[in-house]
């Protein structure tokens, strides 16, 4: 049986021909430049794993249990205890969610279906610290499809849904989280999922750089037997590359958060549809004419402007990037200065990744009743450390939903405290989450099976010919029929004829004034714009 390395330049899994010739790629052209993005990367360990992420999807855990997991005793139906999350009986709840996810991952389903009597992860032994959720465990059950084992943590303290955790534990796989972890318990879990007898794992899935951490830390012996480590989180991606500067980086890495499967839709599309959920969820509010200032136009701001545009909203948009700024301008919003607008508009979204944005200045200026909330991966984008003084009232009006009170009796509505709002307040769509699961599935299973040499001590993008045949898979979903150049045209345009059809460089950062140009993505002078203005707006930060 051939192995799935893409050495043969055929597969026996029947995937296309130029989706496995990576051999081909020049790896250079893979690498990441390594100077850094603009974005703020200077969380420390701790504060990754704490931030909140407290996913409104847990809806059942009712249980006032207030035991921890580390102290009960609890065996799956089959007798196994290799495993800790909250209450093991909650497992049927957790199954049908993940039937639930499994209708809008069409992608790794399909992988599973190729998976019969191939198995191109036999021998993984798979550690992985990422969220737990329905998603999570599709892709799990996806790698064990595959060949793989696996044993998991969550990678954040508050988003583990403890009923697909307890499914998970009931199907055997070794799964260490609940909602609601301490800090301890967090590094125990993570631990526990390392630190067992008679096995140890020889691939790493990691989601903001915590497990790759400990392991470095605390058993550097075992990057002995590891092949590769894949990463999805800015921040994990982040300290890699730092790593990587310092020579320490002692296995393969591969970059899947600057994927283009990853960026242009985790960002872009997942924002555009779940900014109006995180809203409504927690404010019931109207969109049509409201007033609407968004902070960043980037992937994550023009997700939320198109969305807010289409409810009928009147958006205002900061920048401080000239093109991000001239980009907002055509696509039809008033570009202003925060100071400008302040006063008069009813909701102020920052989607920057960067910090102070929404300074204390801004919050006393604000006026009665005006929302604030946060986009950006951290809760550094409005000062709400500003607001905790003697003289301002917080009433807790809701879960997530805080009226923070100033003397006069203005009131603003301050979201999960500043925290990602979509991530705290709502569900993620899945279908944007199938697209970056697909893509850390084969992103290990390049590494997994890359015969020696192939990749070095580095970090590395997934290979172009990956990213697109991950959006080819999701493409029967919308019974999309995609055209294939002629010879002719290919030979006119300097493409192999079945891809890649862009540079690795490429990502589509016009968003929908691309789609317009050269639909969705695609077209000559599409690709020209989005990769000049990826270069300049980007790569010479
Ligand atoms: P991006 O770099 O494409 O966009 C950020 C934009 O903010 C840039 O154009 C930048 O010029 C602008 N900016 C920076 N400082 C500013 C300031 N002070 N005022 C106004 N504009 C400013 O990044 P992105 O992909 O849009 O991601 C933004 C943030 O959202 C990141 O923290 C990212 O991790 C996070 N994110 C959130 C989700 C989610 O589901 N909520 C999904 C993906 C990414």
């Amino acid at each position: 049986m051939e192995k799935w390395d893409g050495s043969a330049g055929t597969s026996a899994f029947h995937m296309p021909e130029w989706m496995i010739q990576f051999a081909d790629q020049k790896q250079e052209f893979n690498k990441r430049p390594t100077k850094i993005s603009r974005r703020s990367l200077s969380r420390s360990i701790s504060q990754s794993s704490t931030d909140s992420y407290s996913s409104a999807a847990s809806y059942t855990d009712s249980s006032d249990d207030e035991t921890s997991p580390r102290d009960k005793q609890q065996k799956n139906s089959k007798g196994s205890s290799d495993f800790c999350v909250k209450n093991i009986k909650q497992a049927e709840f957790g199954r049908r969610e993940i039937e639930i996810a499994e209708q809008e991952m069409p992608a790794l389903m399909a992988l599973r279906k190729r998976a019969q009597g191939e198995k191109p992860l036999a021998g993984a032994k798979i550690v992985g610290c990422t969220h737990i959720t329905a998603q999570t465990a599709v892709l799990m059950e996806t790698l064990g499809a595959l060949g793989a084992q696996c044993r998991w943590a969550a990678c954040n303290i508050y988003s583990t849904l403890n009923e697909v955790a307890a499914a998970l534990a009931e199907s055997g796989f070794p799964v260490f989280a609940w909602k609601g972890e301490s800090e301890d318990d967090f590094w125990w879990c993570i631990d526990r999922c390392v630190n067992v007898e008679g096995w140890q794992p020889n691939m790493i899935l990691d989601d903001g750089g915590d497990l790759t951490h400990w392991i470095y830390k605390k058993y550097p012996n075992m990057f002995k037997k590891i092949k590769g480590i894949v990463e999805e989180s800015v921040t994990g991606v982040h300290r890699l590359y730092q790593l990587s500067k310092a020579g320490k980086l002692c296995v393969p890495a591969m970059n899947v958060n600057d994927s283009v499967t990853k960026q242009k839709f985790d960002n872009l599309y997942c924002c555009r549809e779940s900014i109006l959920d995180g809203l409504k969820r927690t404010t019931d509010m109207m969109f049509g004419g409201k007033q609407v200032v968004v902070c960043g136009y980037g992937e994550v701001g023009k997700g939320c402007c198109a969305a807010l545009k289409a409810m009928g909203s009147i958006v205002y948009v900061t920048e401080i990037d000239p093109i991000c700024a001239l980009q907002a301008c055509m696509d039809g919003f008033r570009l202003v200065k925060l100071n400008e607008v302040i006063r008069q508009v009813d909701i102020v979204i920052t989607c920057t990744g960067n910090k102070n944005v929404v300074t204390r200045e801004h919050l006393d200026r604000m006026k009665n009743s005006c929302i604030v909330c946060n986009m950006g991966h951290s809760n550094t984008e409005i000062d709400v450390a500003s607001l905790r003084t003697p003289e301002l009232t917080w009433e807790r009006v809701r879960s997530q939903v805080d009226h923070v009170i100033w003397p006069d009796g203005k009131r603003i509505v301050l979201l999960a405290e500043g925290r990602l709002l979509n991530l705290s307040c709502s569900t993620v769509p899945t279908f944007v989450l199938s697209i970056t699961a697909t893509t850390q599935a084969l992103a290990l299973i390049e590494l997994y099976n890359a015969p020696e040499g192939r990749y070095k001590q580095d970090v590395y993008l997934l290979p172009k010919k990956m990213d697109e045949y991950v959006a080819s898979l999701h493409l029967p979903t919308f019974d999309a029929h995609l055209t294939e150049l002629t010879d002719e045209q290919a030979k006119y345009l300097g493409l192999n004829k079945n891809g890649p059809f862009k540079p690795n460089y490429y990502r589509c950062w016009l968003g929908a004034a691309c789609s317009s140009l050269g639909g969705g993505g695609g077209g000559d002078t599409a690709a020209y714009i989005c990769a000049c203005v990826r270069i300049s707006s980007k790569l010479s930060v």
